[in-house]
């Protein structure tokens, strides 16, 4: 038997080419196309991953080189921001 359609599907997950760069600068990432689900998306700001500091964005690390690619807020469901800032504000106050 084959399954045609899953009840829940495996969720919200975007393709991106890891570039390095967000809001306009960055130093370049490896190119790698990348399948970026909810749980990979944090709130990055200048000061590096997690820093009490703006301003903030949305982005993911890649596994392959480690840099930080942005992706546009527009791009990204409630839920995905949502789950990023719960995140962000825990690590600001544990
Ligand atoms: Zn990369």
């Amino acid at each position: 038997m084959r399954v045609l359609k899953r009840k829940n599907p495996r969720g919200w997950e975007v393709e991106k080419v890891c570039t390095g760069e967000n809001r306009g600068h960055g130093d370049g990432g490896c190119g790698a196309l990348l399948a970026v689900e909810e749980t990979d998306v944090h709130i990055f700001s200048d000061f590096g991953h997690l820093v009490d500091g703006d301003p903030r964005f949305f982005g993911f690390i890649c596994p392959e080189c480690g840099k930080c690619t942005g992706i546009p807020e527009e791009e990204l469901p409630e839920s995905v921001k949502n789950r990023a800032w719960d995140e962000f504000r825990k690590n600001m106050n544990p």
